[in-house]
């Protein structure tokens, strides 16, 4: 295929299709059949990380309008048994999906405006895997979230 085609100006639409490839290439690995919901959701994820289902039926629906709320959870659970995206849940929030998995990285959450940004673990390794006592288990995963307040929430608490 040409990488350019002066008689189209078809740019955007070419990179959207790129895009849909390497979306269903993902799907696809992790072992899932391909279908309009999944693409959309996760499309959607990829935009914004650390959705709820609610923010991603909201990002799904003007494209799938015969799409429900119930089947962007079944997605979502697909997605998550199979690997494809990992499922966080900060007490007191709806359930949070992003599709960076797999290194263990770990979450920071304010406690005011609820903005969630990840914190890479210390580099090549995770220490936090290490527990005092394992108690005989095979510890494959461990989650920490830091609360406290974002740069900005700070700045407005400070204003007078
Ligand atoms: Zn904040
Ligand atoms: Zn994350």
């Amino acid at each position: 295929m040409p990488l350019t085609d002066a008689s189209h100006d078809d740019a955007g639409l070419r990179l959207a299709a790129a895009d849909a490839a390497a979306l269903a290439d993902s799907i696809r690995s992790a072992g899932l059949k391909v279908t309009a919901p999944r693409l959309a959701v996760l499309r959607a994820l990829t935009d914004k990380p650390h959705s709820n289902a609610d923010a991603l039926f909201g990002a799904v629906y003007s494209d799938l309008p015969g799409t429900s709320l119930q089947a962007v959870y079944g997605v979502l659970a697909s997605f998550t048994a199979a690997g494809l995206v990992r499922k966080i849940e900060p007490a007191g929030s709806p359930a949070l999906f992003e599709r960076r998995v797999g290194d263990n990285h770990h979450h920071i959450v304010c406690t005011r405006c609820s903005v969630v940004h990840d914190v890479d673990c210390a580099v090549g390794h995770s220490p936090c895997l290490t527990p005092a006592d394992a108690l005989g288990f095979d510890v494959r995963a461990a989650e920490v979230i830091y609360w406290g307040l974002c740069a900005r929430c700070q700045a407005d608490t400070l204003a007078p």
